[in-house]
């Protein structure tokens, strides 16, 4: 099937991953603004099967060790394609990409990252040809409702603009469409189970009030695919009861994620990041990280660059979330979710919410409720800790009232109770010291307590 191919191409190179220094070249990735996968279904005359172009430089006339711009646009036909299935097709070019020896494919939609291996390179994988060649066979084997295909990649940076324009506001149309159904009017879920090549216990539950975690997924298109492919990697969850409204549990969703993650997830809450959260594969788009600090989450997208409040980027956030673990505090996130009324509601959706880039905060303008959007800092507001909480203080962030604090009382000679999270510490006429303490007029505001309790 692969003949003309002169790496492999197999499951078994799924999972593969390149360091820079084994990379021969990259497209797309944290420092190219412009790329983007694309499917769209069209009629049969608008598409030449098995044709594929390259506008643009090919991989051999890339200089070594460079970036460069990629687009991805796949047009496909067939008697029983709509354009629901467009954003499921699209999802397996990751998939398929990622077969090929020596190249990797990370993330989707305008966030692609591909990396070619020198190795691969030096055996002739030299043109992006040979990647559409691949991505034809595999496509029109693996889902025989595409009866004819084009590719066409896109490498010239100014070539480029228009496509990618028109990508994002066909991303932005697809979100549009699943909105304003509800979780509770549904009887069934999704599972999709593709990203366990990298994370082999993550399942996404995509659900109409919480899009997959790649952001590429919703629930109609979840809906789609597994009713043409029922056997394949999005699969149906029948919801069963429901266990807790407010923290998102279903009896069905429990039970596949059992099943599919072999036992390791016993348990999911669908609108928390504590307790049970939803795993993490790899793909995720941004993640909601604690701050105990101010008991508020903040968030960073994986095209944030610099250091996000915490003193942390989204790379080593994105290690500690990743996996298809259950990490209380570090979850996994689609920018889409950020637009549902059950947006970590079991947390206290926006009300928790300290911390955004501005970028986002402003494209998610509509969707944050209009009496908390000025008290969430971005990177202009606050740089670190420090700044965040005056920031929130000044602001009267709703968070602010969890914090322990405890009013002075002077006449007495003692504080009251403080209380707040899990910094209990009780004194009733007894000294006590309160390390990094700030008085404000007229509460204290006490550090996370580390060893310093002494009474
Ligand atoms: S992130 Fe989730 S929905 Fe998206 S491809 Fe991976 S498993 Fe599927």
């Amino acid at each position: 099937m692969f003949d003309e191919i002169p790496v492999e191409v197999g499951l078994v190179h799924e999972g593969e991953r390149i360091r820079r220094k084994d990379m021969h070249l990259e497209m797309g990735g944290p420092d190219v603004k412009e790329k983007f996968e694309l499917v769209q279904v069209r009629s049969p005359e608008e598409v030449q099967d098995g044709a594929i172009r390259v506008l643009g430089p090919d991989l051999g006339e890339m200089k070594e060790g460079g970036s460069y711009p990629l687009g991805i646009l796949i047009e496909i036909s067939g008697t029983k394609l709509e354009e629901n299935l467009e954003g499921v097709v699209e999802r397996r070019i990751h998939e398929y990409s990622n077969y090929i020896q020596g190249l990797m494919h990370l993330n989707q939609r305008y966030d692609i990252w591909i990396r070619l291996s020198k190795k691969s390179f030096k055996k002739g994988f030299t043109s992006l040809q040979l990647l559409g060649k691949v991505l034809i066979e595999l496509f029109k084997s693996e889902l025989p409702i595409i009866e004819r295909m084009q590719v066409t990649f896109l490498t010239d940076a100014e070539a480029i603009k228009k496509p990618y324009a028109m990508a994002l506001s066909t991303y932005e149309a697809r979100d549009a469409r699943a909105r304003g159904l509800t979780d509770e009017e549904v009887d069934s879920f999704y599972g999709c189970a593709l990203c366990q090549s990298f994370a082999p216990t993550h399942v996404c539950v995509i659900t109409p009030q919480r899009y997959a975690n790649c952001g590429a997924i919703s629930w109609f298109d979840g809906k789609a695919a597994a009713s043409i492919d029922p056997e394949g990697p999005i699969f149906t969850i029948a919801k069963g009861s429901c266990l807790d409204p407010v923290k998102g549990e279903y009896a069905g969703v429990n039970e596949n994620a059992c099943k599919k993650s072999l036992g390791e997830v016993e348990r999911i809450w669908l609108y928390s990041a504590f307790g049970y959260p939803h795993t993490s594969c790899g793909c995720f788009e941004g993640i909601a990280f604690y701050i105990p600090e101010v008991e508020g989450f903040g968030i960073v997208h994986r095209g944030f660059q610099g250091l996000t409040v915490n003193g942390l980027p989204f790379s080593t956030m994105a290690d500690s979330t990743a996996g298809g673990r259950q990490v209380d505090g570090f979850h996994g996130i689609s920018l889409e979710y950020m637009r549902s009324p059950k947006f970590l509601i079991a947390d206290g959706g926006y009300e928790s919410i300290v911390w955004l880039p501005a970028d986002i905060k402003d494209k998610l303008k509509p969707y944050i409720p209009s009496q908390i959007f000025g008290s969430i800092a971005t990177e202009q507001d606050a740089a670190d800790l420090d700044g965040l909480r005056s920031f929130l203080l000044s602001r009267e962030h709703p968070v602010v009232t969890r914090w322990s604090e405890a009013t002075v009382n002077s006449d007495a000679g003692t504080l009251p109770v403080l209380s707040g999270g899990d910094l209990p510490l009780v004194t009733h006429g007894v000294r006590i010291i309160l390390k990094n303490a700030r008085i404000y007029a007229d509460r204290v505001i006490i550090e996370p307590l580390k060893k310093e309790k002494q009474v």
